[in-house]
Protein backbone atom coordinates (compact mmCIF):
# COMPACT_ATOMS: atom_id res chain seq x y z
CA UNK A 1 0.00 0.00 0.00
CA UNK A 2 1.30 3.39 -0.98
CA UNK A 3 2.43 5.49 2.01
CA UNK A 4 -0.20 8.74 2.14
CA UNK A 5 1.79 11.88 0.60
CA UNK A 6 2.08 14.75 2.68
CA UNK A 7 0.60 18.40 1.90
CA UNK A 8 2.29 21.52 1.88
CA UNK A 9 1.33 24.85 1.69
CA UNK A 10 3.60 27.80 0.28
CA UNK A 11 1.78 31.12 0.95
CA UNK A 12 3.57 34.89 1.84
CA UNK A 13 2.15 38.44 1.09
CA UNK A 14 2.62 40.08 -2.25
CA UNK A 15 6.13 41.00 -2.52
CA UNK A 16 7.28 37.90 -0.78
CA UNK A 17 8.32 36.79 -4.00
CA UNK A 18 6.94 33.43 -3.40
CA UNK A 19 5.62 32.85 -7.09
CA UNK A 20 9.40 32.85 -8.53
CA UNK A 21 10.77 31.13 -5.57
CA UNK A 22 7.53 28.57 -5.99
CA UNK A 23 8.63 28.15 -9.98
CA UNK A 24 12.30 27.54 -9.39
CA UNK A 25 11.45 24.68 -6.92
CA UNK A 26 9.05 23.54 -9.73
CA UNK A 27 11.97 23.19 -11.94
CA UNK A 28 14.63 21.98 -9.26
CA UNK A 29 12.37 19.21 -7.31
CA UNK A 30 10.12 16.40 -7.89
CA UNK A 31 6.78 17.78 -6.16
CA UNK A 32 3.33 18.15 -7.41
CA UNK A 33 0.98 20.97 -7.45
CA UNK A 34 -2.14 21.11 -7.04
CA UNK A 35 -4.21 23.30 -10.00
CA UNK A 36 -6.24 26.25 -8.54
CA UNK A 37 -9.51 27.09 -9.33
CA UNK A 38 -10.07 30.80 -10.06
CA UNK A 39 -12.26 33.74 -10.94
CA UNK A 40 -10.01 36.22 -12.40
CA UNK A 41 -8.83 36.21 -16.16
CA UNK A 42 -5.81 34.16 -17.59
CA UNK A 43 -2.88 36.76 -18.00
CA UNK A 44 -1.66 36.27 -21.98
CA UNK A 45 0.55 33.02 -21.85
CA UNK A 46 -1.79 31.39 -18.91
CA UNK A 47 -3.20 27.67 -19.52
CA UNK A 48 -6.20 26.78 -19.01
CA UNK A 49 -6.44 23.79 -16.44
CA UNK A 50 -1.91 24.25 -16.20
CA UNK A 51 -2.15 27.65 -14.16
CA UNK A 52 -5.04 27.46 -13.04
CA UNK A 53 -8.97 26.02 -13.59
CA UNK A 54 -10.66 29.33 -14.86
CA UNK A 55 -14.49 29.53 -14.04
CA UNK A 56 -17.40 32.20 -13.85
CA UNK A 57 -18.13 33.26 -10.30
CA UNK A 58 -21.40 31.02 -10.43
CA UNK A 59 -19.50 28.38 -11.10
CA UNK A 60 -16.99 28.77 -8.31
CA UNK A 61 -20.09 29.31 -5.98
CA UNK A 62 -21.64 25.97 -6.76
CA UNK A 63 -18.55 24.11 -6.24
CA UNK A 64 -18.38 25.82 -2.95
CA UNK A 65 -21.78 25.10 -2.43
CA UNK A 66 -21.09 20.89 -3.23
CA UNK A 67 -18.13 20.45 -0.70
CA UNK A 68 -16.24 20.75 -3.58
CA UNK A 69 -13.56 23.09 -2.34
CA UNK A 70 -10.50 22.21 -0.10
CA UNK A 71 -9.97 25.54 0.46
CA UNK A 72 -10.74 29.24 -0.59
CA UNK A 73 -10.75 32.71 -0.37
CA UNK A 74 -11.55 36.49 -1.92
CA UNK A 75 -8.12 38.02 -3.48
CA UNK A 76 -8.41 41.39 -4.57
CA UNK A 77 -12.16 40.79 -5.55
CA UNK A 78 -11.72 37.26 -7.59
CA UNK A 79 -11.82 34.16 -5.66
CA UNK A 80 -9.19 31.23 -5.52
CA UNK A 81 -9.82 27.96 -4.33
CA UNK A 82 -8.07 24.23 -4.34
CA UNK A 83 -10.70 21.92 -5.80
CA UNK A 84 -10.39 19.03 -3.10
CA UNK A 85 -11.09 15.94 -4.63
CA UNK A 86 -7.84 16.37 -7.06
CA UNK A 87 -5.74 16.82 -3.87
CA UNK A 88 -7.71 14.06 -1.95
CA UNK A 89 -6.94 11.75 -4.74
CA UNK A 90 -3.07 12.88 -5.29
CA UNK A 91 -2.53 12.60 -1.31
CA UNK A 92 -4.04 8.74 -1.13
CA UNK A 93 -1.68 8.32 -4.38
CA UNK A 94 1.47 8.82 -1.85
CA UNK A 95 2.22 11.84 -4.11
CA UNK A 96 3.74 15.09 -1.96
CA UNK A 97 1.55 18.11 -2.77
CA UNK A 98 2.53 21.47 -2.95
CA UNK A 99 -0.66 24.33 -2.54
CA UNK A 100 0.72 27.84 -3.48
CA UNK A 101 -2.29 30.14 -2.27
CA UNK A 102 -2.98 33.04 -0.32
CA UNK A 103 -2.65 33.13 3.65
CA UNK A 104 -6.34 33.13 4.31
CA UNK A 105 -6.70 29.33 3.02
CA UNK A 106 -3.38 28.95 4.47
CA UNK A 107 -4.95 28.75 7.44
CA UNK A 108 -7.84 26.98 6.14
CA UNK A 109 -5.58 24.40 5.62
CA UNK A 110 -4.53 23.67 8.95
CA UNK A 111 -7.61 23.94 10.37
CA UNK A 112 -9.09 21.20 8.96
CA UNK A 113 -5.54 18.97 8.23
CA UNK A 114 -3.03 19.83 10.75
CA UNK A 115 -0.32 17.24 9.37
CA UNK A 116 -0.24 19.90 6.51
CA UNK A 117 3.42 21.28 6.60
CA UNK A 118 2.60 25.16 6.10
CA UNK A 119 5.79 27.58 4.47
CA UNK A 120 5.54 31.20 5.09
CA UNK A 121 7.46 33.45 2.39
CA UNK A 122 8.63 36.60 3.69
CA UNK A 123 10.55 39.62 1.33
CA UNK A 124 13.78 40.74 3.84
CA UNK A 125 12.25 43.65 5.68
CA UNK A 126 9.19 46.31 5.71
CA UNK A 127 10.34 48.77 3.75
CA UNK A 128 11.33 45.56 1.02
CA UNK A 129 7.90 44.80 1.18
CA UNK A 130 6.13 47.89 0.28
CA UNK A 131 8.72 49.17 -2.04
CA UNK A 132 8.01 45.33 -4.03
CA UNK A 133 4.11 46.23 -3.63
CA UNK A 134 4.74 49.43 -5.15
CA UNK A 135 7.35 48.38 -7.29
CA UNK A 136 5.10 46.29 -9.88
CA UNK A 137 3.94 49.72 -11.82
CA UNK A 138 0.59 47.74 -13.27
CA UNK A 139 -1.43 48.68 -10.18
CA UNK A 140 -3.66 51.24 -9.41
CA UNK A 141 -3.95 53.29 -6.33
CA UNK A 142 -6.81 51.46 -5.20
CA UNK A 143 -5.34 47.96 -5.87
CA UNK A 144 -1.91 48.95 -3.97
CA UNK A 145 -3.75 49.98 -0.83
CA UNK A 146 -5.62 46.47 -0.61
CA UNK A 147 -2.46 44.54 -1.04
CA UNK A 148 -1.12 46.33 1.80
CA UNK A 149 -3.78 45.64 3.75
CA UNK A 150 -3.69 42.24 3.07
CA UNK A 151 0.09 42.16 3.44
CA UNK A 152 -0.50 43.37 6.99
CA UNK A 153 -3.58 40.42 8.10
CA UNK A 154 -1.34 37.96 6.62
CA UNK A 155 1.74 39.33 8.35
CA UNK A 156 -0.33 38.29 11.36
CA UNK A 157 -0.24 34.85 10.85
CA UNK A 158 3.10 34.30 11.22
CA UNK A 159 3.41 31.69 14.25
CA UNK A 160 1.00 29.74 12.42
CA UNK A 161 3.22 28.67 9.99
CA UNK A 162 5.85 25.88 10.70
CA UNK A 163 8.54 27.36 8.84
CA UNK A 164 9.51 30.99 7.50
CA UNK A 165 12.08 31.30 4.53
CA UNK A 166 12.94 35.18 3.70
CA UNK A 167 13.74 35.90 0.10
CA UNK A 168 16.98 38.24 0.39
CA UNK A 169 16.82 40.59 -2.88
CA UNK A 170 18.32 38.78 -5.12
CA UNK A 171 17.94 35.78 -3.14
CA UNK A 172 15.59 33.65 -4.87
CA UNK A 173 17.95 30.73 -5.55
CA UNK A 174 19.18 30.43 -1.95
CA UNK A 175 15.04 30.73 -0.80
CA UNK A 176 14.17 27.99 -3.49
CA UNK A 177 17.32 25.36 -1.86
CA UNK A 178 15.82 26.32 1.88
CA UNK A 179 12.10 25.85 0.61
CA UNK A 180 13.55 22.06 -0.61
CA UNK A 181 15.29 21.37 1.99
CA UNK A 182 12.08 21.66 4.28
CA UNK A 183 10.44 19.31 1.87
CA UNK A 184 13.08 17.36 1.85
CA UNK A 185 13.62 16.99 5.85
CA UNK A 186 9.65 16.56 6.31
CA UNK A 187 9.93 13.71 3.92
CA UNK A 188 12.84 12.38 6.68
CA UNK A 189 11.08 12.49 9.61
CA UNK A 190 10.77 9.04 11.91
CA UNK A 191 7.28 8.73 12.53
CA UNK A 192 6.65 9.35 8.62
CA UNK A 193 9.43 6.29 8.41
CA UNK A 194 8.44 3.34 10.31
CA UNK A 195 8.76 1.13 7.51
CA UNK A 196 12.85 1.57 7.77
CA UNK A 197 12.75 0.35 11.33
CA UNK A 198 10.90 -3.05 10.46
CA UNK A 199 13.42 -3.67 8.44
CA UNK A 200 15.69 -3.96 11.38
CA UNK A 201 13.48 -5.41 13.72
CA UNK A 202 11.43 -7.84 11.16
P1 LIG B 1 -2.63 35.57 -8.85
O1 LIG B 1 -3.90 36.22 -9.30
O2 LIG B 1 -1.49 36.57 -8.79
O3 LIG B 1 -2.28 34.34 -9.66
O4 LIG B 1 -2.83 35.07 -7.37
C1 LIG B 1 -3.29 35.95 -6.37
C2 LIG B 1 -3.20 35.29 -5.01
O5 LIG B 1 -4.08 34.16 -4.92
C3 LIG B 1 -1.82 34.75 -4.66
O6 LIG B 1 -1.52 35.13 -3.32
C4 LIG B 1 -1.98 33.27 -4.77
O7 LIG B 1 -1.09 32.57 -3.90
C5 LIG B 1 -3.40 33.11 -4.29
N1 LIG B 1 -3.99 31.83 -4.70
C6 LIG B 1 -3.79 31.15 -5.86
N2 LIG B 1 -4.48 30.01 -5.85
C7 LIG B 1 -5.13 29.95 -4.65
C8 LIG B 1 -6.01 28.98 -4.05
O8 LIG B 1 -6.33 27.92 -4.58
N3 LIG B 1 -6.49 29.29 -2.81
C9 LIG B 1 -6.16 30.44 -2.16
N4 LIG B 1 -6.66 30.61 -0.93
N5 LIG B 1 -5.34 31.36 -2.69
C10 LIG B 1 -4.84 31.11 -3.94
Amino acid sequence: MNKRGLLFVISGPAGSGKGTIVSRVRELAPFDFSVSATTRAPRPGEIDGVHYHYMTKDAFRAKIAAGEMFEYAEYVGNLYGTPKQAVEDALDAGKNIILEIDAQGAMQVKDKMPEAILIFILPPDYETLVARIRGRGTETEDVIAERMQKAHTELGYFERYDYVVVNETGGVEQAAENVIAILNAEKLRTYRNGEIQQKFFG
